[in-house]
This record gives C-alpha cells, sequence and structure tokens, in this order.
C-alpha cells in the first residue's frame, strides 16, 4: 500500500488531505515525496513560527533533549519558568498556566473564569459569553464557547452555560447578564477560522469596559493571533485594551505542542493547588522551544512583520478577481471572486501551499519569511484570483 493509501485506511477519517505528502524542508519551503518544492503560506496553520527545521529551534531543542525530556509538574524545571517570565514580562500577566493545545489554553480560562465568579459571587454566576462565528477548540466545552451552531448539531448535550453574541451587540450581552450572571467574554480580536474577520475596534474596547464594569473577566482567545502574529506580540495590544486572561497555542513554541493561559491581575490568586493540572502541560523540551521563539520577537521582528504584510495589502487589494483582503499582520484573509478552495488547489499545482478560511484564501506564513519568496508567492495567488 502506498502511504496515502495506508493513511486513508487507519487514520480516522476527520481530515480531507490533499494528495501531497510533505517529506522535508526548510525554512518557508517544503518538498513533497516527489522533490516538488512549495512555498509555506500555511505554515502548519500558524505554527511553525520560524519556518520549517529553523537551526536555533532545532538547537534550543536538542540541547534541552540531551538533558530532560519530561518531568512531572512535581518537580522544578527550568524551560517552563523561563518561559513564564518572558511572557509576563511581555505583557505584564502576572501568572501562566502550561498545556499543549488551544482548546486546552481555553478550557483553563473557562476554568478560571468560573471559579472567579464562584469564588466572589457563588454558585449561579458562571456564563461565558462568546462571539457568534468565532472558534475556541474541539473538545466538547470549547465546542460549546464557539459560536456556531454547525459545530455543535451532532455532539449534543453540549457544556451547559455558554452564549454568543452577534459583534457590536453590547444590548444582548446586558441582557444575558441580567438573566444569567455572566462570569467571563471570551474572543478573538481577528476572528480566524470564522474568515480572518477583525473585531470592531471600539467593540473590543467596549467589550473590556464592560467587563471592568460588571467584575466579568475579560479574556482573549490569541491561539492564532498570538506570538507575533499580527506585527504585535499579542492582537489584543493593537487595540490599546488589557485582558484579565490570554489563552495561547499555535505558534507558541515553533511547532511542538504548547498552550499557554496568562492570567492578569485580577484573576491571578484564582488557581490553587489541584484547581488545575496537566501531565505534559510545560513540557521542557516544549518550553525550550518556545523560549527560542519568544526571544526573537522583538520590535525588530514585529516591525518587519508589519512590512511584509503591507506589501501583500498592497500587492493584492483592488487585483482583479480579488473581492477584498482582510486581517492583520501575516494573518492575512483574501477574498477572490472564484470559490476559494479553488485558488488554493490550483496554487498548490504552482507550488504555493496555503489555507482557506470560509469563503477566504487565508495566508499565516512564517514570520520570518524573506520578503521574496513572500511576494513571489503571493503573485501566483493573485494571478489564479484575475483568472476568473
Ligand atoms: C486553532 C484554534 C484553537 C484550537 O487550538 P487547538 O490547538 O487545535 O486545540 C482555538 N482558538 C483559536 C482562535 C484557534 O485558531
Amino acid at each position: 500500500m502506498s502511504l496515502q493509501e495506508t493513511d486513508k485506511k487507519y487514520i480516522a477519517n476527520t481530515y480531507n488531505r490533499f494528495p501531497v505528502s510533505i517529506v522535508s524542508g526548510k525554512g518557508s519551503v517544503v518538498k513533497d515525496e516527489n522533490g516538488k518544492e512549495y512555498i509555506d503560506l500555511g505554515s502548519g496553520i500558524g505554527v511553525t513560527s520560524f519556518g520549517i527545521a529553523d537551526d536555533v529551534w532545532q538547537t534550543a531543542i536538542t540541547e534541552q533533549i540531551a538533558k530532560v525530556q519530561h518531568m512531572s509538574n512535581l518537580y522544578y524545571t527550568e524551560p517552563c519558568a523561563r518561559l513564564a517570565e518572558m511572557l509576563c514580562e511581555k505583557t505584564g500577566m502576572k501568572k501562566v498556566f502550561f498545556s499543549n493545545s488551544g482548546a486546552e489554553a481555553n478550557e483553563c480560562a473557562i476554568k478560571i473564569a468560573r471559579k472567579y465568579a464562584f469564588d466572589k459571587y457563588g454558585k449561579d454566576r458562571y456564563t461565558i459569553v462568546t462571539l457568534k462565528n468565532s472558534f475556541h477548540g474541539r473538545t466538547l466545552t470549547t465546542l460549546s464557547a464557539t459560536g456556531q451552531e454547525h459545530y455543535h448539531e451532532l455532539f449534543n448535550p453540549l457544556t451547559p452555560g455558554f452564549t454568543s453574541v452577534d459583534m457590536g451587540d453590547l444590548d444582548a450581552l446586558n441582557k444575558i447578564h441580567a438573566e444569567t450572571p455572566v462570569a467571563g467574554v471570551l474572543i478573538e480580536c481577528i476572528q480566524g477560522e470564522g474568515g480572518v474577520l477583525p473585531i470592531d475596534a471600539d467593540f473590543i474596547k467596549s467589550l473590556n469596559a464592560w467587563c471592568n464594569e460588571n467584575d466579568v473577566l475579560f479574556m482573549v482567545d490569541e491561539v492564532q493571533t498570538g506570538n507575533g502574529r499580527t506585527g504585535e506580540f499579542y492582537a489584543y495590544m493593537n487595540y490599546g485594551v488589557t485582558p484579565d486572561v490570554v489563552s495561547t497555542a499555535k505558534g507558541l513554541a515553533g511547532g511542538l505542542p504548547l498552550g499557554a493561559t496568562l492570567i492578569g491581575e485580577k484573576a491571578q490568586s484564582v488557581l490553587g493547588f489541584g484547581d488545575h493540572g496537566s501531565t505534559f502541560g510545560g513540557n521542557p523540551v516544549c518550553c525550550a522551544a518556545a523560549v527560542s521563539i519568544v526571544k526573537r520577537i522583538d520590535s525588530a521582528l514585529l516591525a518587519d512583520v508589519k512590512e511584509k504584510s503591507k506589501a501583500v495589502f498592497e500587492a493584492l487589494q483592488g487585483a482583479k478577481g480579488v473581492e477584498s483582503v482582510s486581517g492583520m499582520g501575516l494573518m492575512i484573509g483574501i477574498k477572490p471572486v472564484r470559490p476559494a478552495a479553488e485558488i488554493v488547489k490550483e496554487v498548490m499545482d504552482k507550488g504555493v501551499l496555503c489555507l482557506t478560511a470560509k469563503d477566504k484564501v487565508r495566508l499565516l506564513p512564517a514570520l520570518n519569511i524573506p520578503q521574496e519568496t513572500l511576494l513571489k508567492a503571493v503573485e501566483i495567488i493573485k494571478n489564479a484570483c484575475a483568472n476568473v
């Protein structure tokens, strides 16, 4: 059996894979089993922050693997403490809980909001409000948080105590709070899976203010938007808001599984011994990888992300067959006249890997992709869009 046949036979049928096996790569160029090269504008859905098999990242991992690859959370290890310190210094947050994925980072955020409200207001204040069209993960509770019905239908009953409101609808939020008191509000500043859809800046500020007035935790899901992706370390920093809780994962460890939930001053003491835990969370190899990534997301790199973003927007805005371009930094959505999936397939044949999100072609290239490589790939996408 070929590799693809074996995969089809034995792997659960949840992914509709392209008929391509990726075998190796370097930076933003990957190779398939036939030696064909692709410019990678997907970076494993925003995970390989500094590209494939990056040298600095590899060294950080191999050095840590040679020391200790895993220890239970019963003991101290260096990389997770260093990483937590770096994340708190970059954000002003006070505490970090490490897990293994975006969904788990959000689960932790939700538990913090529930316990914060329980400790202060008792058992009836537990509702978590999210936005329509959001995406917060695939576990049953983060599916419940996800404001898209079509993810829910087949898996009822979901975790109770979740509801979602339309972007801009503070009235709905007030109404919910009056009927079923709210413990936390969880939002993405730019909805990724929802179609690279930026949330209105004034609404983000109003939500933060509303949360402060009502002593409700303001929580930002930075799983996709975080760790340099938008040209700031976290996307919320573009809006002058101060979240109480931040969840992140995807690009944090540059390609190893790591989730983090950052907790601000207000809720820093909510989690006590035994309230939460994870066997693999804070794994020293994943954390050493993340230290090497976070170290390099400095002001020069962020300025570079913004610069490259500008070049992509300029190349695509108003181009033939392109209805609109959305997003921020190196999280970019292109709405083509043609179906997005058609464009993605076509440019793959021409040596470019990119993603879709709803009706958009979605780009999440490595943060350090050379501008020349990026623009070469964007030109190929532009030509495919123009072919209407
Ligand atoms: C990908 C994503 C998640 C889920 O992350 P996993 O690591 O797949 O669990 C949650 N929230 C957002 C915004 C995401 O983009």
